[in-house]
């Protein structure tokens, strides 16, 4: 039994971008007509020559609940989430507290989020020295995969992984045919740089920047290649920068090894060299870093090594940013951008000769099969959830507080003019969020 239509004349399905009719039953897809078959008395929705496209699925959010609410929270980023056409997201197992790397842990994570949001929730699982056998039971219980850190992760409870420990792990993730995450840098190269910092002024982003050598990225992408190889473990290096090792991850993608890459909006948007003095806002590891370097990943993004944008949203209290001081060295590092990944993207895809279908597959699509949701999210297509955002591409608007869903406002994309005005954004055929106002904000269920 149909009991909504939503048509327009850029409907976005696997094939085409052109219009179509969306025929929903039940929270579901039922079908993808044409754009004129429409029975009288059924709801219809006309979206003219707005886009009409998947929900956006973002795979790297940091809500920080319980533990660190005070941080970011269910309720604030899921709202932040519709507001920005994303319909689901993945939370990361860091930063709440307790992290999400025992059975235990994850349970107080599903009681946290339960009844607060406004879009769908899945979740990651941690993996750290000593953990391999809660794994199966977090996979059991629902978690998507596991995500680990071969370096400090910034928080104490969340411990990084060596070789030896992946050793021991990779081939449990391998087992339960599950994926592991990799924040891919290792301390190496960033200890032996600390060595040269000293005497540098600290609210320079360069002092920062040079801090994070890219060899620390490279060296451990090439680790995680090896044990990708060695144990048969689907690999998913998080957060990508650095382009010195973009022909490594084409030579292993070319090799057939399972790996997938994600790099996030502002790795693409900004360059070092015109973040400004004390800007800690901009402040994120890896870094953000050359001109030169984001070009490159823009051409990764074109032939497919990078498979998909994400965004990272991973906000802090004001004050852990140290806008006083402006300190780089010592500021939390972490962007919020949940709220304008849509936009962002959707300004640098037109201004670089992508389309609305890129952006389909780069920020739906592909995060969507990276968290096993595809089966249900991530496409316009008979039988998946009608998770749908209806976006006006030709629109312009300013990025200003007042705006801003999520806890905190401070963000990095402030001020920004951006093409991309988010309209209205269904979950499961329920009208969560339209022009400014929230209108039900709490269907989000958690994807277990
Ligand atoms: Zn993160």
């Amino acid at each position: 039994m149909i009991n909504q239509i939503i048509r327009g004349h850029r409907v976005v399905t696997p094939l085409i971008v052109g219009p179509a009719s969306v025929h929903i039953s039940e929270g579901r897809i039922a079908a993808i007509r044409e754009w004129d078959d429409v029975p009288a008395g059924i709801p219809l929705t006309d979206a003219g020559s707005s886009v009409v496209m998947p929900g956006n699925v973002d795979a790297h959010v940091h809500v920080n609940e319980p533990g660190r609410t005070e941080w970011e929270g269910y309720e604030t980023a899921t709202k932040a989430a519709a507001a920005g056409g994303v319909t689901s997201i993945v939370d990361m197992p860091l930063n709440s507290i307790p992290p999400t790397t025992t059975l235990a842990g994850f349970e107080e994570k599903l009681a946290a989020a339960e009844g607060k949001c406004a879009v769908d929730v899945a979740f990651w699982g941690g993996v750290v020295p000593g953990n391999t056998a809660e794994l199966a039971d977090l996979i059991e219980r629902g978690v998507r995969g596991f995500k680990c850190f071969l370096i400090h992760s910034g928080v104490d409870e969340f411990p990084h992984v060596t070789e030896s420990d992946l050793r021991v792990a990779m081939p449990e993730i391998a087992r339960l045919r599950s994926v592991l995450l990799v924040h891919a840098e290792v301390p190496g190269p960033i200890n032996l740089a600390a060595a040269s910092l000293a005497g540098l002024d600290p609210r320079k982003y360069e002092t920062f920047l040079s801090s994070r050598p890219r060899e620390s990225e490279n060296e451990a992408i090439e680790l995680m290649i090896r044990l990708c190889r060695e144990t048969g473990c689907q690999i998913h290096i998080v957060h990508h920068s650095s382009s010195d090792a973009l022909p490594m991850l084409r030579a292993a993608l070319d090799d057939g090894l399972p790996l997938t890459v994600e790099t996030c909006p502002h790795y693409l948007t900004f360059a070092a060299e015109d973040v400004p003095d004390g800007a800690t806002h901009y402040k994120c590891c890896p870094p953000v870093r050359e001109r030169e370097n984001r070009e490159k990943l823009w051409k990764a993004v074109a032939d497919g090594t990078i498979d998909m944008v994400v965004s990272d949203h991973s906000p802090c209290t004001p004050a852990l940013k140290l806008q006083e001081t402006g300190d780089f060295m010592d500021a939390w590092g972490g962007i919020a951008a949940l709220q304008v990944g849509l936009p962002v993207m959707w300004t640098n895809l037109k201004k670089r000769g992508f389309g609305v279908a890129d952006l389909t597959r780069l920020m739906s699509v592909q995060p969507a099969k990276l968290a096993g949701l595809d089966y249900r999210k991530g496409k316009l297509a008979a039988g998946y959830d009608a998770d749908i955002v209806i976006w006006n591409p030709e629109s312009e608007f300013k990025v200003v507080p007042e705006i801003i869903q999520n806890r905190h406002k401070l963000t990095p994309y402030s001020g920004m003019e951006l093409y991309g005005v988010v309209e209205t954004t269904y979950v499961r055929g329920q009208k969560v969020y339209e022009n400014g106002d929230f209108v039900g904000t709490k269907v989000g269920e958690l994807v277990i």
